[in-house]
């Protein structure tokens, strides 16, 4: 029988947080930029509390491509730095995050010869955006050159290959007839992002018992020393001092700016949407591989295989971060065009979509840049006119957060005047501590580590990569019972509230399992979850009713779901 009594683990990190009113660095938005902050300030022995107004990586982190990559396309825009930074923070997930991170095979279906070649330079010399244009192979060829010498550092990935049509047709069949060549190359994949990081906090948590992150946190003012905090689940106000506080918020940088009374223009971030398809022909056209390249509109695309279903995307429009980023019809019409554009003889059609997403990149303010152009590269920005330094972040990809992390963090450690005592580089993030990486290897580690988990085993692995263990050891001592046709169980719920701070129903369905991403969200099994979780909550049946309601029109709504409200009761 579950323990209904009980203070939930998120309950008692806030109640902590509370109780010491100070910490030494406070972080204001945990998606994966604030979280890897927290990770690196806590390993350098640094007192850290991380509040985030939703749930952690809800945010632009939430919303990305998956993809680990270095960002071809930036050559373009002479970001020389950013590219190379990238390229070594993807070969260095590849081996410190192997549960989450895994190579990704990327084609390039190319029409002509020689189209871009004239605009890139141009934008080389002045970062502004001539008309788009489709790239031709020679400029493709220059930059996966360029790209493969950033990966010369222990060989990560294989290098690209260039065939022509008649090979490329003979490898990807379905591909449009009309294309001339195709580049191959090799980024990667990260099919977890909001697992990813939650692993980085838990590492952060891990290394310093004095850091704290609590979700559902707002920081919503600040008075002298003090920034003050709203629980959004009791709407209780408290206040905690700190001797640095740090802007995380992504998109939000400018708005949390000025609740904390500093008027900033540092963001302007853009819109960018995608569907994820149910489409067994299409995943079979696809053979694995990422198909990338870049429309005649300039904008960049990708048709992606990833759990089973389709990811395709994405669109980069000016957005308002005051408004909620939704993927809207026209842009559900123009990713149909642009797989049509790719294999013209596979029809879609929108009741293959099962799920679609949006969110706002954290990109810098731009005047006259095109959206598809604006730098990717981050900066820190510091204001050291009030009581204590606030630095905010501006910019920053899911690809480098890990050396965006320690860039931050020295920041810090410089206004602390505090020594850096370890690197994140080449640290194992989480459940990537001695992953098995072949077949064989995986097989005997299963054998050891999760006994009696049999066909659950590998679930647990692709879920938790090796903390998969301390999983399974706590699945098992107790009842346990399955959830969502097998995709969860009533024990791995439970570990979740304690050990990843679940708070409401769609932090499970949209972030602690892919079922609402792979298209299993239905009424049934969010009423089997919401009726666990209200168990181990203990949720009156009132609460249970809100709770199911608000998540059904949040997947209807931001998500594309058209699943029946229950009737009030
Ligand atoms: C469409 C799209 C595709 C992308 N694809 C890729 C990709 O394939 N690869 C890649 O590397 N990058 C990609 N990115 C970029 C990447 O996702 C983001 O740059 C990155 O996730 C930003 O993380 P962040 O922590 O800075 O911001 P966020 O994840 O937005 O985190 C900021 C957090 O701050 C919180 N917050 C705001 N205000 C407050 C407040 N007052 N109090 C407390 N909390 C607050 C928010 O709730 C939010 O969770 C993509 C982005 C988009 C939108």
């Amino acid at each position: 029988m579950i323990d209904s009594t009980r203070t939930s683990r998120r309950d008692a990190q806030l109640a902590a947080v509370k109780d010491a009113g100070r910490t030494t660095v406070l972080i204001i938005g945990g998606g994966i930029n604030g979280i890897s902050l927290f990770r690196d300030l806590s390993l350098q022995g640094v007192d850290a509390v991380l509040v985030e107004r939703n749930d952690f990586a809800s945010g632009a982190s939430a919303a990305s491509s998956h993809m680990i990559h270095g960002g071809i396309r930036y050559l373009e825009n002479g970001e020389f730095r950013l590219v190379r930074e990238s390229v070594q923070e993807r070969n260095g997930l590849l081996r410190i995050a192997p549960h989450y991170v895994k190579p990704l095979q990327t084609t390039i279906p190319i029409y002509s010869t020689f189209s871009g070649i004239l605009a890139a330079p141009l934008r080389f010399l002045t970062h502004r955006s001539g008309k788009p244009q489709e790239r031709g192979a020679v400029l493709i060829k220059a930059g996966l050159v360029l790209y493969d010498t950033f990966s010369r550092d222990g060989g990560s990935v294989p290098r690209h290959r260039f065939l022509g049509r008649r090979r490329s047709l003979a490898e990807l069949p379905a591909l449009d007839t009309d294309i001339k060549y195709t580049a191959t190359y090799y980024d990667a994949s990260m099919h977890d992002p909001e697992r990813l990081a939650l692993d980085v906090l838990q590492d952060g948590r891990s290394a310093n018992e004095d850091s704290y992150a609590v979700n559902y946190v707002e920081a919503i003012g600040r008075r002298g020393r003090e920034i003050v905090l709203r629980d959004r689940q009791s709407g209780d106000e408290f206040t905690v001092a700190a001797d640095v506080v740090v802007n995380t918020s992504g998109p939000w940088t400018d708005l949390t700016n000025e609740a904390l009374g500093t008027e900033t223009r540092f963001m302007g971030g853009t819109k960018g949407s995608h569907i994820v398809l149910d489409h067994p022909e299409l995943l079979a056209a696809t053979q694995g591989r990422e198909i990338f390249f870049e429309h005649s509109d300039g904008r960049i695309v990708l048709i992606y295989p990833l759990k089973g279903r389709v990811l395709v995307g994405t669109t980069d429009i000016d957005a308002d971060p005051r408004q909620p980023a939704r993927c809207t019809e026209e842009e559900i019409d123009y990713f149909f065009d642009l797989i049509h554009h790719v294999f013209p003889k596979i029809p879609v059609s929108r009741e293959q979509i099962v799920f679609r997403f949006s969110g706002i990149r954290p990109l810098p303010r731009h005047e006259d840049t095109a959206p598809g152009f604006v730098s990717r590269d981050y900066r820190v920005e510091l204001d050291d006119s009030g009581e204590v330094p606030l630095l905010s972040l501006v910019g920053g990809k899911w690809t480098t957060f890990r050396a965006l992390g320690e860039a931050l963090s020295d920041r810090v450690l410089g206004l602390l005047d505090r020594p850096r005592k370890t690197s994140t580089a080449g640290m194992p993030i989480g459940g990537g501590h001695g992953f098995p990486r072949t077949v064989r290897a995986r097989e005997a580690w299963k054998k050891s580590n999760l006994p009696g988990a049999a066909e659950r085993g590998d679930q647990l692995l692709v879920r938790y990569g090796t903390r998969a263990a301390e999983v399974w050891d706590f699945v098992r001592q107790g009842e346990d019972r399955p959830l969502a046709g097998g995709a969860l169980s009533t024990r791995e719920l439970q570990w979740m509230v304690d050990h990843e701070l679940v708070v409401r129903l769609a932090d499970i369905v949209l972030r602690r399992t892919s079922i609402a991403f792979v298209g299993d969200a239905d009424g049934a099994v969010l009423e089997e979850i919401a009726d666990a979780l209200g168990e181990i909550l203990g949720w009156s049946a009132e609460q249970r009713a809100s709770e199911l309601r608000t998540t059904i029109e949040l997947l209807n709504d931001a998500h594309g779901l058209s699943i029946p409200l229950p009737a009030r009761p």
